[in-house]
């Protein structure tokens, strides 16, 4: 069981896509609460500061680029077991591998541009929400 927070981005390929609107609403219809949200733009730099467990890895320059090319919608979501929940809800990395019914399944185009961040642990989706919201931005 884990904790009842969890950080997300709907990433660039999905907001220039318009898929904002469909993406909040099955993130409510699966009993998240928003806590913090905000439309932001990502620089370079900052991508490479959120992505840094990821450096050296080969897809380290094309996911910050990627990341920094458009504005995202991030938000900090709870509900009981939100880490695991959330990421039942994304499904896999690979849209190809994601269950049917799940964002990334439905909105993602590619392994790469795959629609929507999730956090992966509880320790990270604390660093995570903090890295983009102060506690005056949370309600
Ligand atoms: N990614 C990629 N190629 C890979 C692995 C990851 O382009 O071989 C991208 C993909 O957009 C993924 C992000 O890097 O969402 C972070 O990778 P991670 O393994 O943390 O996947 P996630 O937690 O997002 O499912
Ligand atoms: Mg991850």
């Amino acid at each position: 069981m884990s904790g009842i927070q969890t950080f997300t981005m709907i990433k660039p390929v999905a907001v220039k896509n318009n898929y904002i609107g469909p993406i909040l609403h099955m993130i409510n219809e699966a009993g998240f609460r928003i806590k913090a949200m905000k439309f932001t733009h990502l620089t370079k730099q900052q991508a490479m500061v959120f992505y840094s467990v990821h450096e050296g890895k080969s897809f380290f320059e094309d996911l910050t680029s990627f990341m920094s090319s458009g504005p995202i919608v991030a938000a900090i979501l709870e509900k009981d077991n939100a880490v695991a929940d959330f990421r039942q809800l994304i499904g896999a990395t690979d849209p190809a591998k994601a269950e049917q019914g799940t964002i990334r399944k439905l909105y993602a185009e590619s392994m790469s541009h795959n629609a929507v961040h999730g956090s992966d642990s509880d320790e990270n989706a604390i660093i995570e929400s903090d890295f983009f919201f102060s506690k005056m931005e949370r309600y």
